[in-house]
């Protein structure tokens, strides 16, 4: 007979050891050679509600950095939507694989398919490497979806709602370092002029923001730049500029070790998940380093509010009201975290944890 394995063996498998740290409820792999799909979903935890988040198409160096990524992420959305005060869980997915290369209708489809196999539990929406389009196939396969295109009855792209959060909280966060919640004049570098970053830029050109932008496509910084007037810098020449905010708004851990030796900010706000390498160590240090980072996952969660107006019958106002009080929200956390002697990141968390406890003992009985 074979030996059952102790939990410490099974954490010493190479496969299961980013699991080990975390809590999560459901992991599904998905594999399809005739579409060339290898997916991962993972369902962190869904005690407020389904699972929902976004799907990620990345070309991953192999499987485990996809898992790693993965897990990290839905663990996020469950605190975002939690702080968020939505009946939300939390969960995401990736897609192995470039976007610009392999992305197929297909391919797409059979990912829908995959999701639509949770029945419920998990809930799709954009992400990086992902389009309004994109979203329209995966429908064409389930109906947990959400994000979809207007024309199909859906909310839309939910960019411009999560860029109008994280404004907001980059506001709260220099209300909290200057003393003002005005960006006129503050040198904000924006890193990632994507979907989000792009938006971002338009509400800081508004309010007079000294704006730097930088990426990694020629096409995005034609873009941007062809609209407002801001300085572009190459990108691995970001953090050597001289800068007030620092917005990430590309990918995750740029938070970290190396770049905190160049970072000269006062602010890190930005709409990127899971910017800090590491959430203790990273968060410990922007805090002796007198840097007010806003949490990420309580700031770009307009495009989760978004998503959840679509669930319920969408309205644009509701939705941006609410992305609008992601101000308060992020005081609130500033508060907290002052006056219990916390990271901002640890107090977000903390209070996330809190709202999920809580709503567990109601579900203890009806
Ligand atoms: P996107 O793919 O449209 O944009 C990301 C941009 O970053 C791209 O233009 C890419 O070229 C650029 N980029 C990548 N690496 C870079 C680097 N090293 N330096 C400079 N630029 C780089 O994605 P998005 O939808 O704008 O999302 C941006 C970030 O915000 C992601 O981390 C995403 O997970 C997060 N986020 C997005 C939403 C949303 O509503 N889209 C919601 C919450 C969080």
């Amino acid at each position: 007979m074979q030996e059952v394995q102790s939990i410490d063996q099974k954490i010493q498998n190479p496969i299961l050891a980013p699991m080990s740290n975390n809590d999560h409820e459901q992991v599904v792999f998905c594999q399809d050679k005739a579409t060339g799909l290898k997916a991962i979903i993972a369902i962190h935890n869904t005690v407020l509600g389904p699972a929902l988040g976004g799907t990620r198409m990345w070309p991953y160096e192999n499987e485990m950095e996809a898992l790693k990524d993965v897990l990290r992420l839905s663990r996020g959305m469950t605190y975002k939507a939690s702080i968020s005060g939505l009946n939300l869980g939390g969960g995401k997915a990736v897609i192995i694989g470039d976007s610009r290369k392999i992305k197929s209708e297909a391919l797409l489809r059979k990912f829908g398919r995959f999701v639509d196999s949770l029945s419920g539990k998990y809930i799709t929406a954009e992400d990086v490497g992902m389009t309004t389009k994109d979203i329209e196939y995966m429908s064409m396969e389930t109906d947990h979806v959400t994000g979809k295109p207007l024309h199909l009855g859906g909310s839309g792209d939910p960019s411009p709602v999560t860029a109008f959060g994280v404004y907001m909280g980059m506001k709260a966060a220099a209300k909290k370092a200057w003393g003002s919640d005005s960006l006129e004049g503050k040198a904000v570098t924006v890193q990632g002029v994507g979907h989000v970053g792009q938006y971002l830029v338009d509400y800081l050109a508004k309010e007079g923001a000294l704006i730097t932008i930088s990426d990694i496509y020629e096409d995005r910084i034609k873009l941007v730049s062809g609209q407002h007037n801001v300085n572009v810098v190459a990108p691995e020449a970001i953090f050597d500029q001289a800068m007030d905010i620092y917005a990430p708004c590309a990918l995750g851990a740029t938070v970290n070790d190396e770049t905190l030796n160049k970072l000269s900010c006062r602010v890190i706000a930005g709409a990127a998940n899971n910017q800090l390498a590491d959430e203790k160590i990273h968060g410990e240090r922007v805090r002796e380093m007198g840097i007010h980072y806003a949490p990420d996952f309580v700031i770009n969660a307009g495009g989760l509010i978004n998503c959840f107006s679509e669930i319920q019958g969408y309205s644009s106002e509701a939705a941006m009201a609410q992305a609008e009080d992601i101000y308060n929200t992020t005081m609130r956390i500033f508060d907290f975290a002052e006056a219990n002697g916390l990271t901002n990141q640890v107090a977000a968390i903390q209070l996330a944890e809190k709202r999920i406890q809580e709503v567990a003992k109601i579900n203890q009985s009806w």
